[in-house]
């Protein structure tokens, strides 16, 4: 299928359970905008900017990697480039933000990558104005964790999403360019260090996604409650051997059966 194909309208399960819609597996929520705003600016006002910055990075970030392996393993697209840009259209679906793209150039196995687009109408720098009036640099932190993740996902190798224009300034658009970590200047340390951190636990997330597989949401509920290390923690502690043995006891409780060396 082609990116086009995608139709989040046709797969999104309404009422799976009561009181619950769901994507192949993953819950969604449909909020208010204006209640997201608040939320967001309330992590502004009380933690300052640095940290609520990182905080919506992270918390985008989360979003974009759990769609990223939800449509990569339940989709088959026609080619590699066509899953690319199957997260744009996710992305656009989902009321989010309006994504554009530009250009694409990739070597998967050199770790070489480069996307870059248009965001139209994100709803993050329109919610900054009415909270802020517009600001001095590019606002849209949770729309860039989640195209950065996107991205990783496809790339194999950790890549950053940074705006160089932002409706949040005043702009008509954002303008955003998506490059390995390495390939960005000092202004995109504070994100560089939220996605090393965030890679720590990247076995522990693997658990948590074959967990997801083999018995669903209750799945992962129930490795939560026996590991004490909530998908969101998980993601950023450490994958040491004790973490890891930990989480495989778990799943092995769970299932009754040994987890694949993952
Ligand atoms: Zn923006």
């Amino acid at each position: 299928m082609h990116a086009d194909d995608f139709d989040l309208e046709e797969d999104l399960e309404y009422g799976s359970a009561d009181g619950v819609n769901s994507f192949r597996n993953n819950r969604m929520l449909i909020f208010n905008a204006k209640s997201m705003g608040l939320l967001r600016q309330q992590l502004i006002d009380t933690l300052g900017v640095e940290e609520a910055r990182k905080t919506l990075f992270r918390s985008g970030y989360q979003s974009g990697y759990a769609d990223y392996l939800s449509i990569e393993k339940n989709y088959d697209f026609e080619s590699p480039e066509e899953l690319l840009k199957a997260g744009p259209r996710i992305h656009t679906d989902k009321g989010i933000v309006g994504v554009e793209t530009d250009e694409i150039e990739y070597d998967r196995e050199n770790g070489e990558f480069y996307f870059s687009g248009t965001w139209h109408n994100s709803f993050e720098a329109q919610q900054h104005i009415i909270h802020n009036g517009e600001a001095n640099d590019p606002v849209c932190w949770n729309l860039i964790g989640y195209a950065s993740s996107w991205c990783s996902g496809f790339a194999q190798t950790p890549v950053l999403a940074m705006e160089h224009q932002c409706a949040g300034m005043g702009a008509d658009v954002c303008k955003w360019e998506v490059k390995p970590i390495d390939e960005w200047d000092e202004k995109a340390e504070p994100y560089i260090r939220a996605i090393m951190d965030f890679f720590k636990g990247e076995k522990l997330m693997e658990y948590y996604s074959y967990i997801e597989e083999q018995e669903g949401l209750e799945g992962k509920i129930q490795l939560a409650k026996e590991t004490n290390l909530p998908e969101t923690k998980a993601s950023t502690a450490v994958d040491s051997k004790e973490n890891i043995k930990m989480f495989r006891q778990a799943i092995e409780d769970i299932l009754g059966e040994r987890p694949p060396k993952l």
